[in-house]
C-alpha cells in the first residue's frame, strides 16, 4: 500500500455518482501505462515479501491480553527515528545503537486494523540464491525494529487473527464502546479501524452499497460439550441504534455459526504475500497463470486461523472471512432479487480467488476459462480499441465490473495521465488471490505478479520457508516451462476445499496430472531425474507439441496436499488420513522434487543448498502431516488448556496463554536460542516445529556431511 493521500472522501451515494467517471479515467490510465510498458524487456528477476503483524498488549501480570491500538504512534516513532538505528538487540554483532552498516532498513506500512502493522524489506530481493538465505534474518530484523518502537508490553505477533476480536468484555487498549457510525457493528468499535479517512470510508461505503452490514458467518466447531443447535451467545437482538441493527432480526446470524458483522473481522487478519517482477509482460502473464492453481494448496498448507470472536471455528483458514467482510454486492448482484438497478449478477465477492487466466501461452485451452465470467463489455471494447489483446482486456474488464469504493473529491478535477490513481483505485480493491501489477505511472519498475493466499506463520523461520518455497517453485516453473493449468473453476472449488478443518491432510484438491510441457523429441541433453524418480526436462530446445489434445477432464484429478507437494510415491508412503489413488502412469512428481531438480540444475555451494533444504524440509513435513499446521497446533493448545471446557469457548485466560506462548517462541527465535526450554512447557510444540527451532542447526554436522556426500 502506497502513501495515503489526504482529501475529502465521498460518502456512498455521492461516490456512486462518480463511479463511472473513475472507471473511465482508470481505463485511460491503464492504457497509457500499458502502451508505455508493454514492450519493456529484461527487467530484473526481483521479488519481495510482506509480513503483517498484530500488535498485542501483553503482560504476565495482567489478567488478559489486548490488542494495542497505537498503530499511528508506532509508525510515527518508526518514521521519526531517521535512520531506524539497529540496536545491538536486533542485530547481534553490531554495536548497541550503532549504525546499521550495510543492512538495508525495512519499510513499515499502515494496515486496515489499528492494531496492525506491515513490514517489507528495504528493497526487493534479487536473483542471487544467497538472498534466499538473507530473508529470514531480515524478517527477524523487521520484527525486532518494530518491537523496539513499541511500549515494553507491546509485541508484534504473527497470528493471523486475534482470537477474541469482537468478544464481549473488551479486547482493545484503550477500550471504546461499540456501535460507531462507520462500522455500526455490535461487536467492534469504529476505533478498531485505522483512523485515516480512507479506511472508515471503505468500511462505511461497502456497508452502504450492500444496503446492510457485512455478514461474516463461520461454522462453529462442535465439541463434546458444545450446545447444539448452537446460538452465538454474543449476538444482541435488542439493539436499536442503527437501521442495520435489524440485520440480526432478519436472519443475519443463523444457528451453528459464529456471527460477525464488520470489515475488521476480515481485513484485521494477517497474511504473507509475495510479489515477483517478471522480465517482461509475457513472462509476468505466465507466472500469474501458473501460480494460480497453487493458491488453494498453499492456503491449506499454511492454515493458521481456527478461532474467531472467542470460539473455535470449524474452518482452518481466514480467506472466506475476509471475502465476506468486504463483500459489497447488492441483493440484486447476489441474485437475491431480480436485476433492476444493477447491471449484472456477480458470483463472487471482490475479495475472492481469481477468475481469469491471462497468459499468451498456447497451452491455455479455452476450456480452462470460466464460461460465466462477468465482464464490462464497454470497458473491454475500450481496451481492445486501445490495442490491448483480448485476454488481457477480458481480465481488466472483469476487474472493472466493480465500483470504486473510496473516491476523493480532489481527484475528480481533471484526468491526469501521469498518474495511475483511478486505475489503482479499482485494481487495489479487487482482492484476488493473484494480482497482476502493471508498472507504476513512471514506468520505473517492471510487470509484477503477487501471490496472495498464504496465511502468516507464527515464526519468521516459517514465513521465510514459505516465501523461499514460492520463489523456488516460480523459478522451477520458468526454468522447466511447467504447466499447472486446470479449469479456473476447479481452482475456485479448491479454494473452498482449503477451508475445511485439517484440509491439508484430509481433503483432496483438483490438480494437473502432468506438469511437464509436452515434447515430442528432445534435443540438447537428457533430462535429469528428480528425487521422486520423475523425469524433468533439462531445458533443451524442442519441437512444438503436436499430439491431439484429449478431453480437459483427463488432464487433472484429485490429489492430497501431500501428493501435490511431495509427489505420489512419498505421499503413498506417508499419508495417513487419505488414500492416494494415482493410477499407473499418473504419478505426480511433487512440487518439492521439482524444486530439487531445479536446484540440481544450477550451481550452488553446499552451505546454500543446505540452508534451503531446511526450508524445503519444513514444507515437506507440514504437507505429509509429520508436522502440524499452526491451525492444528492452536486447536490442540486450546484443547489441552485446563480452562477449556470442551464447549468451543476460547476464554480470555486461554487466549492470554496462547498469545504468551507465541511471544515466548518469538523471543527465543529473535535471540537465536531455539525453543528447547519451552518444549514440555508449551503443549505440542515439537509437533509444530519438529527439530527446526531446537538449539542446534539441522544443517550442521551429520546432515551437512550427508548432503555433501549426496551432492558429489
Ligand atoms: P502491496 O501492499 O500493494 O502489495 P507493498 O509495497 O506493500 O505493496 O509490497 C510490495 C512488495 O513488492 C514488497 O515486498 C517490495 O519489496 C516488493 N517490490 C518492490 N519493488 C519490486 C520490484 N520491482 N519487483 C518485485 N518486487 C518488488
Ligand atoms: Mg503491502
Ligand atoms: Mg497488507
Ligand atoms: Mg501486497
Amino acid at each position: 500500500m502506497g502513501l495515503l493521500a489526504l482529501g475529502t472522501a465521498l460518502d456512498w451515494p455521492d461516490a456512486k455518482q462518480q463511479a463511472h467517471l473513475v472507471r473511465a479515467w482508470g481505463i485511460k490510465q491503464l492504457l497509457e501505462i500499458w502502451n508505455k510498458a508493454k514492450g519493456k524487456e529484461r527487467d530484473a528477476m526481483l521479488w519481495g515479501d510482506e509480513i503483517e503483524y498484530l500488535v498485542v498488549n501483553y503482560s504476565k501480570d495482567d489478567s488478559k491480553v489486548l490488542l494495542s491500538l497505537r498503530q499511528a504512534d508506532i509508525l510515527k516513532a518508526l518514521a521519526d527515528s531517521k535512520t531506524l538505528k539497529v540496536t545491538g538487540d536486533c542485530a547481534p554483532g553490531t554495536e548497541a545503537n550503532g549504525d546499521a552498516g550495510n543492512v538495508t532498513l525495512p519499510v513499515f506500512h499502515p494496515e486496515f486494523g489499528r492494531f496492525m502493522l506491515e513490514a517489507t524489506p528495504g528493497k526487493p530481493w534479487g536473483i542471487d540464491f544467497k538472498d534466499l538465505l538473507t530473508v529470514e534474518a531480515d524478517m527477524k530484523l523487521r520484527r525486532c525494529i518494530a518491537k523496539d518502537h513499541m511500549l515494553p508490553n507491546e509485541h508484534p505477533i504473527t497470528l493471523t487473527t486475534f482470537p477474541r476480536i469482537g468478544s464481549p468484555g473488551g479486547f482493545t487498549e484503550p477500550s471504546y464502546p461499540v456501535s460507531g457510525p462507520k462500522l455500526r457493528s455490535q461487536f467492534v468499535p469504529d476505533e478498531i479501524a485505522n483512523p485515516h479517512i480512507r479506511f472508515p470510508t471503505l468500511a462505511a461505503n461497502i456497508r452502504s452499497r450492500r444496503g446492510r452490514k457485512v455478514q461474516v458467518n463461520v461454522p462453529v466447531f462442535r465439541d463434546e460439550n458444545t450446545p447444539w443447535p448452537w446460538k452465538d451467545p454474543t449476538v444482541n437482538y435488542d439493539l436499536h441504534n442503527w437501521p442495520e441493527d435489524d440485520d440480526v432480526r432478519n436472519g443475519a446470524a443463523p444457528d451453528n455459526f459464529i456471527h460477525m458483522d464488520a470489515m475488521a473481522f476480515g481485513m484485521g487478519s494477517c497474511c504473507l504475500q509475495i510479489t515477483f517482477q517478471a522480465k517482461n509482460i509475457t513472462e509476468g502473464r505466465k507466472m500469474y497463470d501458473q501460480l494460480s492453481p497453487l493458491g488453494p494448496i498453499l492456503l491449506a498448507l499454511t492454515a493458521a486461523t481456527p478461532v474467531y470472536k472467542g470460539f473455535l471455528a470449524d474452518t482452518d483458514v481466514r480467506w472466506n472471512q475476509i471475502s465476506r467482510a468486504v463483500d459489497d454486492r447488492t441483493p440484486e448482484e447476489m441474485g437475491e432479487k431480480p436485476l433492476k438497478n444493477d447491471r449484472w449478477r456477480i458470483p463472487k465477492s471482490r475479495y475472492a480467488s481469481n477468475s481469469t487466466y491471462i497468459s499468451t501461452d498456447s497451452r491455455l485451452r479455452p476450456e480452462y476459462m470460466d464460461p460465466n465470467l462477468v465482464i464490462d463489455p464497454e470497458i473491454k471494447q475500450q481496451l481492445l480499441d486501445g490495442g490491448m489483446d483480448d485476454r488481457l482486456a477480458t481480465h481488466f474488464a472483469h476487474l472493472f465490473i466493480r465500483d470504486p469504493i473510496v473516491i476523493f473529491n480532489e481527484d475528480l478535477q481533471e484526468l491526469d495521465l501521469t498518474k495511475t490513481d483511478h486505475f489503482e483505485n479499482i485494481q487495489s480493491t479487487n482482492w484476488q488471490h493473484m494480482r497482476f501489477k502493471p508498472p507504476p505511472a513512471d514506468n520505473s519498475i517492471g510487470w509484477r505478479v503477487e501471490f496472495r493466499p498464504m496465511e502468516i506463520q507464527i515464526t519468521d523461520f516459517e514465513n521465510a520457508a514459505f516465501s523461499v518455497f514460492i520463489v523456488l517453485i516460480t523459478r522451477a516453473i520458468l526454468s522447466f516451462d511447467l504447466n499447472f493449468y486446470i479449469p479456473i473453476v476447479k481452482v475456485d472449488e479448491n479454494m473452498e476445499t482449503a477451508h475445511a478443518r485439517n484440509a491439508n491432510l484430509e481433503k483432496k484438491f483438483w490438480f494437473r496430472k502432468n506438469p511437464f510441457p509436452v515434447r515430442t523429441t528432445r534435443r540438447g541433453g537428457s533430462g535429469s531425474r528428480s528425487a521422486s524418480g520423475a523425469s524433468t526436462p533439462s531445458g533443451g530446445p524442442s519441437r512444438p507439441a503436436t499430439p491431439p489434445l484429449g478431453p480437459v477432464e483427463d488432464e487433472y484429478r484429485l490429489m492430497s496436499v501431500n501428493e501435490v507437494i511431495n509427489g505420489t510415491a512419498y505421499a503413498k508412503a506417508t499419508s495417513k488420513e487419505v488414500t492416494e489413488d494415482a493410477e499407473e502412469g499418473e504419478e505426480f512428481p511433487g512440487l518439492i522434487p521439482l524444486v530439487e531438480s531445479y536446484l540440481d540444475s544450477v550451481n550452488m555451494d553446499v552451505a546454500t543448498r543446505c540452508g534451503l533444504a531446511r526450508y524445503l524440509d519444513l514444507i515437506r513435513k507440514r504437507a505429509s502431516g509429520e508436522l502440524w499446521t499452526a491451525a492444528k497446533w492452536i486447536r490442540e493448545f486450546i484443547a489441552k488448556h485446563p480452562e477449556y471446557k470442551k464447549d468451543s469457548v476460547v476464554s480470555e485466560e486461554v487466549t492470554k496463554d496462547l498469545v504468551g506462548a507465541v511471544i515466548a517462541i518469538g523471543e527465543r527465535e529473535k535471540r537465536g536460542l531455539g525453543i528447547d526450554d519451552l518444549i514440555g512447557q508449551v503443549p505440542h510444540l515439537e509437533k509444530l516445529f519438529g527439530t527446526f527451532l531446537k538449539g542446534k542447526s539441522p544443517c550442521g554436522g551429520a546432515g551437512q556431511a550427508a548432503l555433501e556426500q549426496e551432492l558429489k
